[in-house]
């Protein structure tokens, strides 16, 4: 197999083992780690169509985490998609109203986020052994509400780590809160900030970059990580389920085997959407890839007009994990339409933090036809919910909603009937009382806990683990701060 290394977006430097890349996190000159190039698939889709969820992942991620051993990465793997999530499947794909709907929403946290923090500790812990680290690793991570409890869970109570996460005070659904504030595990710390997911974010990616508080923890036998989807072992296990689901389709004969399917995402930070666009580079044929955003539209714009422009209002909205102005992971497929030039990448990325905004040129807007920017407001997000409701019964999240609507825009807009394949991110009882208000304005009436209970009724689905671990668990973490605290608050956790 051919070995894949990774360095930065931003410099030629040094090139990394894939180990070092998932311990490193984020790499030293800002940038992020990318594939020296993507592999491809060495598997038939016919033969991945047999193997279950566990098999078929290794056989995607072997080809980019090309150090790791087959029985290190198998041993990964079975310890991630166990029995935390609640259905042998991990993601099954149901279909309703003409669109399939991938269901990544059925592990711990039900969240998409547990596709990929399932497995991230236990790739950081063997990357540790198998590097010799003996430092204690710290977790860094900003959160718009999902990734910071998916990483709770997954790093809670793992020797040789800890992890704080910083969420937007204000930013985040009751449940969202509930979920982190309530987190058990003595190497957990939560931290709401007075700021928005961007202040948080480039916070905690300042702190990356302090070489001397680097240092000063280095000296104490801490080494700093990330758990955001700048780290590349968030990605590569989120590519596994588009092949997935393709697979499922192919499996059902839905589809025949080479028929393109295109897919359509609900995006913030622009990880989930690029995962897909490197399984359609390992060559799952994919046509067109829908990214789907909320009021915070700033992708929208970018790929109508190909500028990227983050001076702009910020909205609060009813899907609050795609509330982003800067979506860290763009910088990953900007370096690939620059023609992995790395100078011309620094370049622009450093408009986007000097000015905020950056334009790409014309010819390398060209590497951007595989994308259809689509956004949805808060009232189409909402009207969305309740017309697949109405008309199916099936009952989907606000994020999920999102990306609905804009695939009807597509399909209406393109006349283009090729299958599409929706990620569904969120359980709607994440999200419970957006959802239910648009189904029926008179359930906010309710309790968020009564509209568990009326949500349970109208779907038929059972009530998660998860949201019956929060009714009555209580609050551990109470610490708040201001976006120019963040680096306080760390060194008093790790004294
Ligand atoms: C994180 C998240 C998103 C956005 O995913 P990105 O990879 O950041 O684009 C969408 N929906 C839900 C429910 C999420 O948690």
């Amino acid at each position: 197999m051919k070995e894949v290394t990774y360095s930065s977006t931003r410099g030629e430097g040094i090139k990394l083992s894939a180990s070092m890349a998932v311990l490193k996190g984020l790499a030293s000159d800002g940038g992020l780690f990318v594939p020296d190039h993507i592999p491809t698939l060495d598997k038939s889709l016919k033969e991945l169509a047999e193997m279950d969820y566990q098999g078929l992942a290794y056989e995607v991620m072997k080809l980019f985490l090309t150090d790791y051993t087959e029985d290190e990465l198998k041993k990964c793997i079975a310890a991630a998609y166990d029995s935390k999530f609640d259905t042998e499947e991990i993601a099954p794909l149901s279909e309703s109203c003409g669109s399939y709907y991938l269901e990544l929403f059925h592990g711990a946290t039900i969240a998409f986020k547990d596709m990929a923090l399932s497995l991230l500790p236990h790739l950081m812990t063997t990357a540790a052994k198998k590097n010799g680290l003996d430092k204690e690793i710290v977790i860094l991570t900003a959160t718009s509400g999902d990734t910071g409890k998916a990483a709770l869970a997954g790093f809670a109570d793992v020797p040789g780590t800890r992890i704080v996460v910083f969420y937007p005070k204000s930013g985040v659904s009751p449940i969202q809160e509930k979920q982190m504030v309530t987190q058990k595990g003595a190497n957990t710390m939560v931290v709401g900030i007075h700021g928005n997911f961007d202040d948080a974010q480039t916070g905690v990616k300042k702190i990356f970059g302090d070489k001397e508080f680097a240092k000063e923890l280095d000296e104490k036998g801490f080494v700093f990580s990330s758990a955001n989807s700048i780290n590349i072992g968030r990605l590569v296990p989120q590519v596994c389920y588009y092949v997935w689901a393709y697979t499922r389709l192919l499996k059902e004969e839905r589809i025949k085997d080479g028929d393109q399917i295109n897919v359509c995402v609900p995006t913030g930070n622009f990880g989930n959407i690029l995962a897909a666009f490197y399984a359609k580079n390992m060559g799952l044929p994919i046509k067109k890839l829908i990214c789907a955003s909320n009021t915070n539209k700033v992708l929208f714009d970018f790929f109508e007009s190909g500028t990227y422009d983050r001076n702009r209002e910020f909205h609060v909205t009813s899907s609050p994990s795609m509330d982003i102005l800067i979506s860290s992971n763009l910088e990953r497929l900007i370096y690939m339409i620059a023609g992995n030039d790395v100078k011309r990448c620094a370049e622009l990325m450093g408009e986007l933090s000097g000015n905020g905004k950056y334009s790409i040129s014309d010819s390398e807007k060209k590497g951007l036809a595989d994308f259809y920017g689509g956004y949805a407001d808060e009232k189409e997000t909402s009207e969305q919910i309740a017309k697949i409701y109405k008309t199916s019964g099936y009952v989907i999240d606000t994020h999920t909603a999102v990306a609905s609507f804009v695939c009807d825009k597509y399909k209406a807009e393109t006349r283009d009937d090729t299958p599409v394949v929706i990620a569904s991110t969120a359980s709607p009882y994440k999200f419970t009382r957006s959802v239910m208000n648009s189904i029926d304005p008179e359930y906010d009436k309710k309790t968020d806990f009564e509209l568990i209970d009326d949500l349970c009724k109208i779907s038929n689905v059972e009530i998660p683990q998860a949201i019956e671990d929060i009714r009555t668990a209580p609050v551990l973490h109470k610490t708040e701060c201001d976006i120019d605290e963040m680096k306080t608050v760390i060194a008093g956790f790790l004294k």
